[in-house]
């Protein structure tokens, strides 16, 4: 198995794979691709290919026929079937140039065909096609990305909205109850916030909470708990595999760092601080239910407690 990737000046971020059963039609291909500034790898059947491609994904396979062990068309099928996160442009190439051979192999799965003896020439305009598909596929799947990350995030805060929440926390509700795992969430409001507005303005009041937003997100497992904007002042945030106890020093901590930060807008320093409620959830069993509403319930319960003994504290049930 030659499966050396060979390097060429102008890189191609298109690596190839080819599998050809014939040492000399494989130089030759190997020899003008890589001229073309490709990352080729090269495997002598259709198993080889396919171990290779279960090994590195490759944009683009290049597929002799007829060979031995696995051929063309059993490749095409195989690569068809398994279910490859982007999509495989794959050219067949073949000595047949029936009508009825080109439908077969396109029915397997082949986007083109080349027959042989292979042009140079027609090889990369065929190449080119494929990379045109490849890149469209690869700029909606980005458009797909910013669209859905738009769906679920807050524009102003880039915190994740209520939307995401109703679609997540019933899931992860699930998931703690399974395994029995710890499930908290923090409710917060920033005390007074009608005020900020009121003598600073309602665009300094934007930059206040984005920048408060911001304070949060760098005082907690970012990658492992998440933080919503819930409404206009108020935050949620939830931490999987926390119990009470865990989310109390968490809030505790956002408590003390947001109250000492010194928020910078326009020149203009501005202190806030911020109520907390923690609602936590130990299921004992896996039938042991709670529900999204009721954890809310709770956990705005306390904070509001929060708010009537004087704000800028923590509250929380039994530890
Ligand atoms: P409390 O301590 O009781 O929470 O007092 P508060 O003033 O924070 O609460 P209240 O509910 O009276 O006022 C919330 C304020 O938050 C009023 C509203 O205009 C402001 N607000 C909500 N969303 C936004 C926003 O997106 N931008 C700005 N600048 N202000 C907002
Ligand atoms: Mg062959
Ligand atoms: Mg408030
Ligand atoms: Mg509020």
């Amino acid at each position: 198995m030659s499966q050396e990737i060979k390097e060429k000046k102008p890189k191609n971020h298109f690596p190839i794979l080819i599998a050809e059963d014939n040492a000399i039609t494989r130089k030759l291909l190997e020899k003008i691709l890589i001229k073309g500034g490709h990352e080729v790898v090269s495997a002598e059947n259709g198993r080889e290919a396919l171990e290779l491609f279960n090994k590195n994904f490759f944009p683009i396979i290049l597929t002799d026929w007829l060979m031995p062990e696995m051929n063309g068309i059993e490749l095409c099928k195989t690569i068809r079937a398994s279910s490859t996160e982007r999509y495989v442009f794959i050219i067949l190439l073949t000595a047949k140039d029936s009508k009825d051979d080109i439908v077969v192999g396109l029915e397997a799965g082949a986007d083109d065909y080349l027959t042989k003896p292979i042009n140079n020439a027609e090889l990369m305009a065929r190449l080119n096609t494929g990379k045109r598909i490849l890149e469209l596929e690869s700029s909606l799947k980005e458009a797909n990305k910013e669209i859905k990350l738009l769906s679920i995030t807050d524009p102003l805060t880039g915190c994740y909205n209520r939307g995401y929440l109703n679609e997540q926390l019933p899931q992860e509700i699930r998931r703690a109850r399974r395994y029995q795992h710890s499930l908290s969430i923090i409710f917060c409001d920033i005390d007074h916030f009608k005020a900020v507005n009121d003598i600073h303005g309602h665009q300094v009041g934007d930059q206040v909470l984005k920048e408060f937003a911001k304070c949060m997100k760098e005082s907690f497992r970012y990658d492992v708990d998440w933080l919503i904007r819930y409404g206009g002042e108020e935050f949620l945030i939830v931490l999987p595999e926390t119990n009470t106890k865990g989310a109390v020093l968490t809030a505790e901590r956002l408590r003390g760092t947001i109250s000492q930060r010194e928020i910078n807008v326009d020149g203009k320093p501005i202190n806030i601080t911020a109520s907390f409620g923690v609602s936590g959830f130990v299921p004992e069993t896996p039938e042991d239910r709670i529900s999204f509403d009721a954890m809310l319930n709770q956990a705005d319960k306390y904070l509001y407690q929060s708010k009537n003994e004087g704000r800028n504290r923590v509250t929380c049930g039994d530890l």
